[in-house]
């Protein structure tokens, strides 16, 4: 094994030292119901904090940030990307950058976070502590990049939750704080990273795309509408993942609504035949150099 082979293999081991926050609040959420027992008032905010984070994923970094699925004002495009931010999962154009990658190398060599390619775990959580990934991806996200507000966020978004926290704690003291940020932000955590593992493993694949992704509906509940990942992934562009009047989708729900009173618009749904899985649309298989097709979801997101 040559010396750059070694250096290769380094940038996917963990981070151990830069992980210790991450992992920290892992151990705070965990000792949360010991120190504090719960109450429902408690449990009622973590809810409350767990929804705003994985509405800020899912409607802002996922659907609106790294697809463009719907469009909004300046302002309320700011508070997606606080939301989001809120969630701790690194800056907004990092989020973006590497979910573009993701949809056009999916389950391929260059895929960030691929459970087909590199095992459960690395698509779990070992790509966000490995130093592989640490850099964003600037190429990806110049569309984003026009916003000095998104570029401040994206660098110094960790004042968002520590702003956050403070408040918590000078109103509702301890258990506020642990009830009403670490316990939601680890489950907002794992919940949206299960998408990137379990929604490429477990459930059913409605459409034959080029990846693995599959149609979960316990995912879907969890992290309001992201469980639909096959019909995502086939067509990647749309505000609803849930595309049949079974497949529960929350956050299209509260696109709509928020729709009804201007703030968001353009809501993008997919064409009939899309739906239909017509021949012809199902995208052909994705090159591992990325140089031959593009997935047909992704010709729309970008
Ligand atoms: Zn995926
Ligand atoms: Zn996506």
């Amino acid at each position: 094994m040559n010396r750059a082979t070694v250096i290769d293999a380094d940038l996917d081991r963990p981070q151990w030292v830069k992980s210790i926050p991450f992992l920290a609040v892992h151990l705070v959420a965990l000792a949360t119901p010991f120190l504090v027992p719960p109450t429902w008032r408690l449990l009622g905010l973590s809810l409350a904090v767990y929804s705003a984070c994985m509405f800020g994923i899912t409607a802002g970094f996922h659907r609106y940030f790294s697809h463009r699925a719907f469009r909004t004002g300046r302002a309320f495009q700011l508070v997606l990307a606080l939301l989001g931010t809120l969630s701790v999962q690194k800056g907004v154009l990092w989020w973006a950058g590497h979910h573009r990658d993701h949809h056009r190398y999916s389950d391929g060599d260059r895929d960030p976070h691929s459970p087909v390619k590199r095992g459960f775990w690395w698509s779990h959580v070992g790509w966000i502590l490995a130093a592989r990934h640490d850099r964003a991806r600037p190429e990806r996200v110049k569309d984003l990049a026009r916003f000095p507000e998104l570029v401040f966020l994206d660098r110094f978004g960790v004042i968002v939750p520590v702003a956050f926290g403070t408040a918590l704690a000078l109103v509702g003291g301890l258990p506020a704080l642990l009830w009403g940020f670490f316990v939601p932000v680890v489950l907002a955590w794992h919940v949206t990273f299960s998408i990137n593992s379990v929604a490429h493993v477990l459930g059913s694949r409605r459409y034959a795309t080029a990846d693995e992704s599959r149609n979960n509906a316990v995912l879907a509940i969890l992290t309001f509408g992201e469980g639909w990942h096959n019909n995502h992934h086939f067509y990647a562009s749309t505000a609803n993942q849930g595309w049949f009047w079974w497949e529960v989708d929350l956050t299209y729900g509260m696109l709509r609504l928020l729709s009804l009173v201007g703030l968001v618009s353009d809501l993008r749904t997919p064409p009939a035949h899309v739906r239909a899985g017509r021949p012809g649309v199902t995208p052909p298989r994705l090159e591992e150099d990325g140089a031959a097709t593009r997935q047909v979801g992704v010709e729309h997101a970008l």
